[in-house]
């Protein structure tokens, strides 16, 4: 068998895989359009490709050396956005936390004003990350690179059906999938995407030349591109952290800490890091977004104060009887101060967390500077669409109630008492944190389990809702 015919036999069989999977992966449930899009998409692409493996067999001999790599090249593109079939197989509805996915898509729209297609999956490593490339956007360079027929040459639009938005891939922990106090952490990567358009504006340059060029200035040419990669990937993580806090409130801020537990704060880092912020630093600049911790604690006294004296309801009084629940006064207010004292935002002066390289020492000697810059671009840009403990005061309180009494929060109830906004994510899943730290019974683990399902439940009532509105 020629090169030609054995290369078009792979693609061929590829493609009829691709056919196979697409019609049972287009019958599982998911919780959003998203993953039918993106199979639709695959399949009609891979498609394209079986048809460009065609055209080349049959225009060009096997001794065309460039023909015989541009099919190769057709198979290896054909198989990377084949391999993205797992991505949807993973995110059918059994799988992720589909809770979260308005919330992040409105979280996107409410910053940027982008309608965008997001495609939560989980992932075995216990890690966030986000695609922050628009998918479509980035397979369209792979299949044009080799795509030979003369319709599609410069313009491959036709194979990416019902591709209408940006088309972003989020991926979480899978074991969190239940448990939304930990998912707060999702904030961060959504800020990546406000990160990159604000501050890595293709038009505008300045704020990346100016620091680059410091950084530059300091060092030996050798250096340059490491070190602007690392100052690159510490503002994108930074900001992130800050953005993400700002987004969503200390519940951001909790679960985040909670993560850093487990890399410890104060470690340096190493070379396997390479650029990567140091904790500690992710630390500093989260507890700036949460401005000031005092307003929360006061908060959560006032909260404690009300659920002492509740007599909402005869069940709340037994309720609190029977579990022989506590509120702990000062535990929340030590877990705040115990992860946020002695950290500031100066502390990103202090090298001494840095593994020991010049580039990278080098790259973040600019970064306090950067950060306090970065930061008010950011508050400009925002100005006041950022989450607020004093919009929630009110409804606060009465969702803790609701989670000691064992009744999911109702929307309603809270559009009644509200005083500004209704349901908001940040207020929810910082309920969740209140009551986990401040309440002290033997069997706390088993009612956190309860705690989360009431938020989720409440999440989705309220997604549910804003559909229904939607359409009506
Ligand atoms: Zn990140």
């Amino acid at each position: 068998m020629d090169q030609h015919t054995a290369l078009f036999e792979h693609i061929l069989s590829t493609h009829r895989y691709v056919e196979r999977w697409s019609t049972k992966l287009l019958c599982l449930d998911y919780s959003s359009e998203s993953p039918r899009k993106l199979i639709k998409m695959i399949k009609a692409v891979s498609g394209g490709l079986l048809e460009n493996a065609e055209y080349i067999s049959a225009n060009y001999n096997e001794a065309d050396v460039a023909a015989t790599r541009l099919l190769k090249g057709t198979f290896d593109v054909q198989n990377f956005i084949a391999s993205s079939m797992k991505y949807v197989q993973s995110s059918d509805v059994e799988q992720v936390p589909w809770s979260f996915i308005e919330p992040l898509k409105n979280t996107i729209k409410k910053l940027l004003g982008d309608d965008v297609d997001v495609l939560l999956t989980p992932q075995w490593e216990y890690n966030y990350s986000v695609y922050i490339q628009d998918i479509e956007k980035w397979f369209k360079r792979y299949v044009e690179d080799v795509m030979m027929i003369p319709k599609y040459r410069g313009n491959v639009d036709d194979l990416f059906v019902d591709l209408d938005k940006k088309f972003i891939m989020i991926s979480f922990p899978s074991s969190q999938r239940l448990n939304p106090m930990q998912l707060a952490c999702l904030s961060h990567e959504v800020a990546h995407l406000v990160v990159d358009k604000l501050y890595f504006d293709k038009n505008d340059t300045s704020f990346e030349d100016n620091y680059v060029s410091q950084i530059k200035s300091k060092l030996d040419p050798v250096y340059h591109s490491v070190a602007a990669k690392v100052w690159k990937r510490a503002v994108e993580e930074l900001m992130s952290d800050y953005i993400g806090v700002k987004m969503w409130g200390p519940a951001s801020a909790l679960a985040m800490s909670s993560m850093a537990l487990q890399y410890g704060y104060n470690t340096p880092k190493n070379r396997k890091d390479h650029g990567y912020p140091p904790w500690i630093y992710r630390i500093g600049i989260i507890k700036v977004a949460m401005g000031q911790v005092d307003d929360i604690k006061r908060e959560i006294m006032e909260s404690k104060t009300i659920l002492n004296g509740a007599k909402m309801n005869k069940s709340i009084d037994s309720f609190i009887e029977n579990y022989s629940i506590d509120i702990d006064e000062t535990a929340f207010m030590e877990v705040v101060h115990d992860i946020f004292k002695g950290y500031d935002i100066e502390i990103i002066k202090d090298d001494s967390y840095l593994e020991n390289d010049l580039s990278v020492k080098t790259a973040y000697s600019v970064m306090y500077d950067c950060l306090l810059e970065a930061i008010s671009i950011f508050d400009k840009y925002i100005s006041s669409n950022v989450w607020n403990i004093a919009d929630v005061r009110n409804n606060l309180r009465y969702i803790i109630l609701s989670l000691l009494n064992g009744v999911p929060p109702s929307s309603e109830e809270l559009k009644r008492t509200s005083e500004c906004s209704a349901v908001d994510l940040g207020m929810l899943l910082l309920s969740l944190w209140i009551v986990k730290i401040t309440v002290t019974s033997p069997n706390v683990s088993k009612q956190v389990d309860n705690w989360n399902r009431l938020i989720l439940w409440a999440m989705d009532a309220e997604n549910i809702a804003n559909r229904y509105f939607d359409t009506v």
